[in-house]
């Protein structure tokens, strides 16, 4: 990917999957085919696969380079994770770690890795398999992560619920908090170099956005607050995978609203290439424009 400038820092986002992932009538529990139908331009193949119907996913992390640090955000899907109920991912072997090397970025020099919520998707390369141990991939980073964050996703692995999110628990989160890396914080946590998290409950409930700013300029990592596109036609849709689908949806429609005013640059974890854009009006409500 071509590397995206804002002001002094350098992001650029490594993928790990792209492609067809998840049909609407099953991600979106109140999908309304009528809305697609009255919006036919924003079903084009970018959107939806047209093979499969499936909405078309990526799955990346994005790694800032501020000069002074190595920020990577969010941590994708990981190498060798046992995830049964996720058969595309069940022990997956991805090019991660190289497409990261030829980002010019190897594991030692991350410094800090912010997490915007502990989904699986979104803490697998916290660690790697070592012999039969799950150890660190980024042996120098602090591991950023919510303090609500991370007492739920607890409290849901102490109920020892059957969950994709709760083996990530296990072998993505805990190892990173028993080697002393994992930094719990208060969702309004800064970091010095221009980085500061929002709270944004509701598809988890310590999912938080990052502000990033450096000179005059800024955007925002919007996490899983919007997974897809078509949420900004309907911002009152909700995932299957939301924790409470009620105050996901108030959460969703108040930054969509907030950052479709103000124009903010955005950094989505799900939008496919070139993924970097901004919400912009359409008809009654709003399309994504990428960049
Ligand atoms: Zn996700």
């Amino acid at each position: 990917m071509q590397a995206t400038r804002i002001g002094d820092f350098e992001v650029r986002r490594i993928t790990e999957f792209e492609g067809p992932f998840i049909a609407p009538e099953v991600f979106f529990p109140e999908f309304d085919p009528q809305v697609l139908r009255a919006n036919p331009d924003m079903a084009g193949p970018r959107l939806v696969d047209p093979a499969t119907g499936k909405l078309v996913f990526s799955f990346h992390s994005f790694v800032v380079k501020t000069g002074h640090h190595t920020i990577l955000v969010d941590a994708c899907i990981g190498n060798d994770k046992e995830r049964p109920t996720r058969p595309q991912f069940h022990r997956m072997r991805s090019g991660f770690l190289a497409d990261l090397a030829r980002a010019g970025v190897k594991v030692e020099d991350v410094d800090y890795v912010l997490c915007t919520h502990l989904h699986w998707d979104h803490v697998g390369w916290n660690t790697r398999l070592e012999g039969n141990r799950w150890v660190p991939t980024f042996p120098n980073a602090r591991y950023i992560v919510a303090r609500r964050e991370f007492e739920h996703w607890q409290e849901v692995q102490r109920r020892g619920e059957d969950s994709p999110h709760r083996l990530a628990f296990e072998d993505s989160v805990l190892p990173v908090v028993q080697t002393g890396q994992a930094m719990l914080v208060g969702d309004d946590y800064a970091l010095e170099d221009g980085f500061r998290f929002e709270s944004a409950p509701g598809h988890t409930p310590g999912t938080v956005v990052i502000h990033v700013r450096s000179k005059d300029d800024s955007a925002l990592f919007l996490g899983d607050v919007v997974h897809h596109q078509f949420q900004l036609m309907q911002p009152a849709w909700s995932t299957l995978a939301c924790t409470d689908p009620a105050l996901s949806r108030k959460t969703r429609t108040r930054l969509v609203e907030e950052h479709a005013a103000r124009g903010t640059r955005l950094l989505p974890a799900h939008f496919p290439a070139p993924t970097v854009g901004r919400i912009v009006r359409h008809g009654a409500a709003y399309r994504y424009a990428f960049e």
